[in-house]
Formats: structure tokens, sequence, C-alpha cells
């Protein structure tokens, strides 16, 4: 059983745990399950209104994950894999958001957490050893161990364009969609950005609205998902032995059970790199094509640059207005370089008439208006805009916890001015006792993260066990890991084409964020195994106390 020391402290009375969760999303959920088995008390605490986090937000139209929903699953609990069944290969929000509803319920977790409560400020008091938070609603909460479950993709991104306020119509933001939706029929929309929230909703609502407009700045590559019921072969080789698929997929590079590629582009004719790629592309899979094509594509630009113009041929033969179609065809980074998005009907929708794409590249926004928004040379009228400018990923939400205030009145931003650092993307050096969930540094964005979440949370929760089972009430990594954590991450980085792209995996879509690759490129199998070492050799790279 939990030790009874958590106190319902009215505000002012600090709730007192062993450890605090921020967040009740994939991971704050798993986290709070995992604490109580251990037997540490635990609170979890949400802006949110209920579990769900990433799920819980993103309501708009089309919203779905993207990594086939038989992988982004728990998969802690082999009976929980047993009792539910997806509905789809790529399961919706609404459906996404049940799973984790019902995950909650099954394990009894709401019980933990304190909702539309949001974190306000962090400090590490050195006599206590202990983290004292601040929270917006209720009780602050001390805590031996605090731990950021915040999300990757949680803090929207505000729009950088003048005017919005002016606008006399409604405005929307993808990552803040109204619960009861939105009844877009017969108007005129706007939709900003083309990334993957927009690539996903702009076919649904040109399906409503009368008119809308898509401002696109820089195209991605986005693929067919060929969505349906999930595929013969992935669930055959799932059901044929569960467990060995799950443990296949924690030790693959991306979190997904598919083996590394050994043929090079270079070793495959024209026919047989076609014959690949039409392969992968009739299968609707990101994670396939992504690694599944020929070894060289995400390390050799000649390589990478085959899928590019392979894609692009698709582009130019889905759209029929050429140019339309130049303007959708990304060039300024290599396929995988930047997160591709996965379709449904995306580059057809352009083909209907009431459907305009204005490229920002060559008319930038000037202004949004009380009555629309205005380029360089264009007056667009319209009802309604949609943002969907994406987040300050990685950082946002961890950053926005301000101040976060560690050893010797250390702050994190402070330590991060330059760009995030971190050991193993799970702790940073003067801030002991504090862990982040797929913080930067970790394989987190850049794998399928329902798999990467359980490992970071069955790491940490064992670490904590085992402190308190040999007496030790800190734990805090040296400034020799945290720089040897950062050479390996770029002597990583540097193999990839990651570098040849500025995405938001580098920060570079946030104006005045510290450009850098932020997730670990090294694989999610390596980065277990490198954390399983960690434990192994005596918590090599940290200091105890
Ligand atoms: P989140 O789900 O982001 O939850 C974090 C929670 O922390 C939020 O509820 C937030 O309210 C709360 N929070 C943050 N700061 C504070 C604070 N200061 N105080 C209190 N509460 C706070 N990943 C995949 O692997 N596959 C996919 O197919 C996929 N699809 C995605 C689709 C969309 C539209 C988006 C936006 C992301 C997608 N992702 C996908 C990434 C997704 O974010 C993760 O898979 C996963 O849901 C993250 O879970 P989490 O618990 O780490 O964070």
């Amino acid at each position: 059983m939990v030790a009874a020391r958590e106190s319902k402290a009215a505000s002012g009375t600090a709730q007192q745990v062993d450890v605090a969760v921020v967040g009740a999303g994939f991971a704050g959920l798993y986290l709070l399950h995992r604490l109580r088995k251990a037997g540490l008390s635990a609170a979890g605490l949400d802006e949110a209104g209920d579990v769900g986090g990433t799920w819980y937000w993103n309501r708009y139209p089309g919203a779905r994950c993207d990594i086939q929903t038989i992988d982004y699953s728990y998969t802690f609990d082999p009976e929980l894999d047993k009792v539910w069944t997806w509905s789809e290969k790529y399961a919706t929000q609404p459906e996404i958001l049940r799973y984790l509803g019902f995950v909650a319920d099954r394990y009894d977790l709401r019980r933990d957490i304190r909702f539309k409560t949001k974190v306000t400020e962090a400090k590490w008091d050195e006599t206590a050893e202990r983290w004292q938070l601040t929270t917006d609603n209720g009780a602050p909460v001390s805590c031996r161990h605090y731990i950021m479950a915040t999300g990757c993709l949680s803090a929207p991104k505000p729009p950088e364009i003048d005017g919005v306020g002016d606008f006399k119509g409604e405005v929307y933001f993808t990552g803040r969609w109204p619960h009861d939706g939105v009844n877009l029929a017969g108007k005129r929309v706007a939709v900003i950005g083309t990334g993957s929230s927009a690539i996903q909703s702009i076919p649904l609502i040109a399906e409503q609205a009368a008119l809308l407009t898509v401002f696109q700045r820089t195209p991605n590559f986005a693929l067919p998902a060929h969505n349906g019921p999930s595929p013969a072969d992935r669930r055959d080789l799932f059901q044929s032995d569960r467990a060995a698929y799950r443990e296949q997929a924690r030790q693959s590079m991306a979190g997904v059970p598919y083996p590394q590629q050994t043929a090079v582009s270079w070793q495959l004719s024209d026919a047989e790199r076609r014959e690949r790629f039409e392969v992968a592309w009739g299968k609707g899979d990101l994670v396939y094509i992504l690694t599944q094509l020929w070894a060289d594509q995400g390390v050799d630009f000649d390589g990478n640059k085959l899928i590019c113009d392979l894609i692009r041929e698709k582009i130019s033969a889905a759209v029929k207005d050429p140019e339309t179609a130049a303007a959708l065809m990304p060039h300024d980074h290599p396929f995988g370089a930047k997160r591709p998005c996965l379709d449904t009907n995306y580059y057809a929708t352009y083909n209907r008439p009431n459907v305009t794409l204005v490229n920002l590249r060559q008319e930038p926004i000037k202004a949004v208006t009380a009555g629309g928004i205005t380029t360089g040379k264009r007056n667009v009228d319209v009802d309604v805009i949609v943002f969907a400018t994406g987040f300050d990923a990685m950082t946002g939400a961890i950053r926005a916890v301000h101040p976060i205030t560690g050893r010797g009145g250390k702050s994190l931003s402070g330590v991060w001015a330059q760009g995030p650092q971190s050991y193993l993307g799970l702790t940073v050096e003067g801030f002991p006792n504090f862990f982040m969930i797929t913080g930067p540094g970790s394989p987190s964005v850049l794998s399928n993260m329902a798999v990467s979440i359980e490992q970071h949370v069955d790491w940490v929760v064992d670490r904590l066990a085992a402190l308190r089972d040999a007496g030790f009430t800190t734990i805090e990594p040296t400034v020799t890991a945290q720089a040897g954590w950062g050479r390996h991450m770029a002597d990583c980085s540097m193999v990839t084409l990651h570098r040849l792209a500025n995405t938001w995996y580098t920060g570079a879509n946030v104006p005045g964020k510290v450009q850098g690759l932020m997730p670990y490129t090294g694989g999610v199998g390596p980065y277990r195994s490198i954390c399983d070492e960690v434990a192994s050799r005596g918590m090599l790279g940290f200091r105890l106390t």
C-alpha cells in the first residue's frame, strides 16, 4: 500500500508526497501506476480537466495518431492488451482519449490526480532535500522527487502575425480545439500552417467550409495513411507472439518492430528502388517508409534525394494545378529530417474548387485585419481563422514552469540559455531528484512515444525504488556525465540528415529559440541499452547522497 503521508491539504498547506508527477497523459498515467506499485506516494497534477494529455487537447477535425495504434499502445500489462481492441489502423483522437480514460479507470488513477491545476514554479529546498511546487489552484506540493511528464508537443506556439487581436471573426487553435466542436459549414475559413495537424484537418475542413484558404510557409512531405482496419500482416505478427512483438519494438530504432535494412540505394536498380517505394507508399506506414526503403536513406544525402524525388512525383500526379503542386513540394529538407505527415486526401483536396493555397514564400502575410488576412498580393476575407502553427516542442512545457530553481539558486532557464542540456534526456546537473519523461536528449519524438515513455517511466521508477531501498535521498547527474551525453548526442546527429533541416526538432519554428537538434538520434533500442548499462554499472554518471 502507498504510505499514507499525503495530506489533502487546503490551499496554503503543502500536500506532502514522495513524488509529484506533472502531466496526466500517456506518461503521467503510467508513472502514477508504477509509483503506486513501488510503494511511493504520488500526486498527479494537470492543467487539463481530465486525463489524456495530447489527446485531451487536440480535438481538431481529423486528429489521429500516425503510428499504427497496434504499436501506439501501452505494453506493460498483457491483460490490458487483450481487453482493448483498436477499431482502426490509426485511431481517432476520441478513441485514443477513451483508451486513456479506460486505463485511468482500470488502474484507479484519477484519485491521485488534481485536474485544472497548473504547476507554475518549482524550487529545490536544499535543507529539506525536497522540491516545493507552486500551483495556480489549491495547495502547493512538497515532494522528494519532481517528475515532469509535461509532453514534447503540449505547449502551443503563439501566432507570430500582427493584428490577430483585431480580427472580428472566430479564431481556433488546433492544439486547443473546443470540446464541443466547431461548426464550419458554409463559412469562409483560413488555415494557417501546413504541419501534421493542418494536413490531417484540411481535407475535413474543406468538406464543410464554403471556401478554404490555406496559408503555407513550408511544405511538408505527406504520405497516404490508407486508414482502415489494422493490416492483417501486422495483426497476425502481433497475435502470433505478442511478447516477442513488443520486445522487438523495444529493441528497434524507432519503437516499431521493423528490421534494419542492409541494402544501400546504389546497390539497387532504378526499378528495384521504385518497386520498394511503391510497396511503402501502398502500406501507409510512416515508420515503414522512414526505415525500410534502403539502409542509407536517413544518413546519405543522395540516397535520401531518391525518395524525395519519388514523393514529389506523387504530389505532381495528385494535384491538377501545376503551380499549386510545385508549391506543395518540399525542397528545403531531406525526407525524414523533418517529421513527415500521414494524410487522407490531403493533396487531392487542392483540386476542389473551394480550396486555394497561398504560398507565403512568395507573398508573406502582412497583417490580420478585422475581416481577414492581407498578404503582399491579396486580401482574403474570412469568417474563421484556424491556427495550425504547431508547438514550442520538447522544451516549451518544461520552461513554462518558471522558475525551476535547483541547487544554489540556479534556474533551469539560465542553465539552458544556450540550449537544453541533460544526461540521458532524463536529468539535469544542478537539479537533484528532478526527472523529465521524453525530455530533450532522449529519443522521444523520433520514436513511437508509447514505447519510449514506458522505457523512461520504468527506468525512473526502478531507480527511485532502488535509491529508497539503499537509503539514498538524492540523485543528480555529474557535470562530466552531462557533457559526455551532449557530445554523444552531437556525434549521433552528425551521421544523420537531421542536421540539414530547420525544424521543430531543432527549435527553428520558434522565433528566438536557441537552435540545435533536441531529440537523441541514436535509436530507441541502443538508448535503452545505454540506460540499462548506466544502472548496472552502479549508476554511472550520477551522484547519490
Ligand atoms: P502529453 O500527452 O503532452 O501530456 C502532458 C500533459 O502535461 C498535458 O495534459 C498538459 O496539460 C500537462 N502539463 C504541461 N505542463 C503543465 C504544468 N505546468 N502544470 C500542469 N500540467 C501541465 N506520438 C506518437 O508516438 N505517435 C503518434 O501517432 C502521435 N500522434 C500525435 C498527434 C498529435 C496531434 C500530437 C500533438 C502529438 C502526437 N504524438 C504522437 C506525440 C504525443 O504527444 C505523444 O505520443 C504522447 O501523447 C505524449 O504523452 P505525454 O504524457 O508525454 O505528454
